[in-house]
């Protein structure tokens, strides 16, 4: 289902407003973690005026540590329905959890399933039965087939709304958080019909980083990118050192929309 070889054309992912794929570039930007009313309804009009067209935020944070913040939970769902109401921005939250399945295809709209969870195949077959969008990252050390099985996996559930992610894999070099596939873009267009968006806020995990890698991923052909972007990073409760300030990324906004006309 996933395969170009039967399915020509691509696929053209829409969100309410949003459209991914098929020419159609979409840009979503939010915090790393929902944190507080305050902080979300924020960043969501800040982005939104940049010219965001869906709100990302994290409620069920997936930590490498057990003692690190893991998300507001619900009280961050909350959250994020309120940012959607009062921005109408579309919002995409990860789910780490089959048994949040029902919860999540009530109040999200776009349902993200991290690098971590790539695959982890109960949770691909259940999110594969919901009617929401589900945009899955590729896993930390996975090659483009075993991404695009796992895309088959929630295809063949009957959800043939699947929106591809690179976001940095794990190579040899550690001055990077991630190493940034370029690769990926070109290769999974010939591979499949799935629209395929980046994220450099985890390729690079440096600020600095985000917006070069962005531009590399437009000239390549994205169709979307994925940022994370923090009112306040230094004092952010996860991933602010990579986080980008509304400023910088209103200015990412402005060479990124200029380089999408050309591409
Ligand atoms: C995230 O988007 O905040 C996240 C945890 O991403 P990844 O699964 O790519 O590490
Ligand atoms: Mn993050």
């Amino acid at each position: 289902k996933a395969n170009r070889k039967f399915h020509p054309e691509d696929t053209v992912v829409s969100v309410g407003k949003a459209k991914i794929g098929g020419g159609n570039f979409s840009v979503i930007a939010g915090p790393c973690s929902v944190e507080s009313e305050e902080q979300i309804c924020a960043v969501a009009e800040d982005v939104k005026a940049s010219g965001a067209a869906l709100l990302r935020g994290g409620a069920f944070k997936p930590r490498t540590s057990p003692y690190s913040f893991q998300g507001m939970g619900t009280a961050g769902l909350d959250l994020l329905m309120e940012a959607r109401a009062k921005t109408g921005l579309p919002i995409v939250t990860e789910i780490m959890d089959p048994r949040m399945c029902d919860l999540f295809e009530r109040e999200v709209d776009v349902v993200q399933v991290g690098a971590r969870n790539m695959q982890n195949f109960e949770l691909l077959k259940e999110v594969g039965k919901m009617s929401k969008p589900i945009l899955l990252k590729r896993g930390l050390s996975n090659t483009y087939e075993e991404w695009i099985m796992s895309a088959e996996y929630i295809m063949s559930e009957g959800n043939e709304n699947v929106i591809l992610c690179e976001r940095g894999m794990r190579t040899f070099e550690t001055y990077t958080r991630n190493t940034l596939d370029v690769s990926a873009i070109p290769a999974i267009k010939q591979m499949s019909h799935l629209p395929i968006i980046v994220d450099p806020s985890h390729a690079a995990g440096m600020y600095w980083m985000v917006e070069p890698l962005a531009l590399a991923a437009v000239a390549a052909g994205a169709d979307g990118l994925i940022i994370e972007v923090h009112n306040d990073p230094a004092h952010a409760k996860c991933d602010g050192q990579q986080s980008l300030t509304p400023q910088n990324f209103d200015a990412l906004m402005h060479k990124v929309t200029a380089l999408v006309d050309l591409v």
